[in-house]
């Protein structure tokens, strides 16, 4: 990087940087933009950054980041305790509450099969998907990973892991076009696939 930049602008270029599809012309022009702000609104930009690590844990019975454990989700009254929605990430749970037309539970695989990057079931919440199937009164698991081909990978592995624990398992409809991320499709096109969701 050029000398005539200060090194404390050099250090939040270098670390804006880490975003995907953010590079040093764009990573430069968003420090200079946070330079220009107000000092109190830089600092609440760095303190809710540093509070981030501190105060968001993961749920331990569904795997999504929360601030509580259980997650408000898992605590919620009302919520269909007997249904369970195994998704991606916690990303995955946002994108599906925003339909607003699940009222069940979620489970989070924290990332999908991936044997080239040496992610396999082990590396999944999926011995503690089985567990909770065993021991929650779960009747129904939508596997509402992505059309991906890790995502529909990881969908076929779960499938076999779940045939012997009789519970009924289904996976979203085919109305998320192939190769998308779950997260990305629109809400309308995931409310359907969630409705028409096929037995398996
Ligand atoms: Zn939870």
């Amino acid at each position: 990087m050029a000398e005539a930049i200060p090194p404390a602008l050099e250090r939040l270029i270098k670390n804006l940087m880490r975003f995907p599809g953010i590079g040093e012309k764009s990573a430069t022009r968003m420090a200079l933009q946070i330079l220009r702000w107000p000092s109190s609104v830089a600092k609440e930009l760095g303190a809710s950054i540093m509070e981030l690590h501190d105060k968001i844990g993961i749920c331990s019975r569904c795997f999504t980041f929360s601030q509580e454990d259980p997650c408000s989700i898992c605590q919620a009254a009302g919520r269909d305790q007997d249904v369970i929605c195994v998704v991606e990430e916690p990303g995955d749970v946002v994108a599906i509450e925003k339909t607003g037309s699940y009222r069940g539970l979620y489970h989070v695989l924290q990332g999908v099969l991936s044997p080239r990057e040496g992610i396999g079931p082990e590396e999944l919440k999926i011995k503690e998907l089985i567990n909770r199937i065993k021991s929650e009164p779960a009747k129904e698991v939508i596997i509402a990973t992505s059309s991906t081909a890790a995502g529909e990978a990881t969908a076929s592995y779960l499938i076999d892991a779940l045939k012997d624990t009789g519970v009924k398992v289904t996976r979203i409809a085919c109305g998320i076009p192939m190769g998308t991320d779950l997260k990305y499709a629109d809400q309308m096109t995931l409310k359907r696939a969630l409705e028409s969701r096929r037995s398996l």
